[in-house]
């Protein structure tokens, strides 16, 4: 056992469902998919966000991405070597009733996988969230930990595929088994939705495949891309703030800022 860096509390990783980890929507208790069809079978009945959440972060349905997160949080970066990692599926972070949706791909061996919240502790997230603090929409700059106190204004970010998964390459079959968690986080989002950001290509694939774009032409991605979906919704392209299209320059924060301006502004927050 080791102590979360902010609480102090001493949790085994990876951290077991219920045992006091900041923000753990789930218990003992909560339903375990063990496949694909399990997946399928438990998102279709949730009917709330809590109850989804937890089912989500439970999840063992791709066995190898089940090895993979809780290989690497018993291993852990030498960096971390003191911490508790998560080691579970990540749940979505923000708004219940988000104008703005932004999707990701995956979460991070030791970012997200090691923090138990959405790009948060790794070089990427640092990059998105000091942007959504830039656009107003997050009420401190940075995105340390679970317990930290951040809180989204308006928007929710998701992930098609909620493991970290080696080399961060999601099979397609992965991203099919757990395809049915974010229809449902549609099915329980949707009527606030204005807006949609995909952070690159995959997100912006994945994004596609949702019912508010179905019988739509589909829109090549590209950074700044604008797509007219079903019921008003906009999808909007953006690079993945990666280390590498950060560091490269192929994304810069101003990009980032533009991109969050005009997302804020179609979607109509303030
Ligand atoms: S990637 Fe999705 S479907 Fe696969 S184990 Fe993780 S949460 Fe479950």
């Amino acid at each position: 056992m080791l102590a979360h860096p902010r609480t102090g509390q001493e949790f085994d990783s990876p951290v077991p469902p219920g045992t006091g980890w900041p923000g753990d929507p789930a218990t003992p208790q909560t339903p375990v998919a063990a496949d694909a069809g399990q997946v399928v079978a438990l998102s279709a009945r949730a009917d709330s966000m809590t109850e989804l959440d937890a089912m989500v972060t439970v999840c063992r349905a791709c066995p190898r991405l089940v090895s993979w997160r809780e290989d690497v949080a018993v291993a852990k970066r030498r960096a971390f070597a003191d911490q508790p990692y998560w080691g579970r599926p990540v749940p979505s972070f923000g708004s219940e009733r988000p104008r703005l949706l932004i999707v990701g791909l995956a979460p991070a061996a030791h970012g997200a996988n090691r923090t138990g919240r959405m790009f948060t502790g790794d070089r990427s997230g640092d990059q998105l969230y000091a942007a959504l603090h830039r656009a107003g929409l997050v009420n401190q700059p940075t995105s340390v930990d679970a317990a930290d106190g951040l809180r989204a204004k308006g928007f929710r970010i998701v992930a098609p595929v909620r493991c970290a998964p080696p080399a961060n390459a999601p099979t397609p079959a992965e991203r099919d088994t757990c395809w049915p968690w974010l229809n449902a986080e549609w099915r329980l989002v949707a009527e606030h939705v204005r807006v949609i950001v995909a952070l690159g290509g995959f997100a912006w694939q994945v994004a596609l495949r949702l019912p508010a774009a179905s019988g739509m032409p589909k829109p090549r991605f590209g950074h700044a891309a604008v797509a007219e979906l079903g019921s008003g919704v906009r999808l909007l392209g953006c690079y993945h703030p990666s280390q590498q299209n950060m560091f490269t320059g192929r994304l810069t924060p101003g990009m980032l800022d533009d991109i969050f301006a005009q997302a804020k502004k179609l979607a109509g927050i303030n």
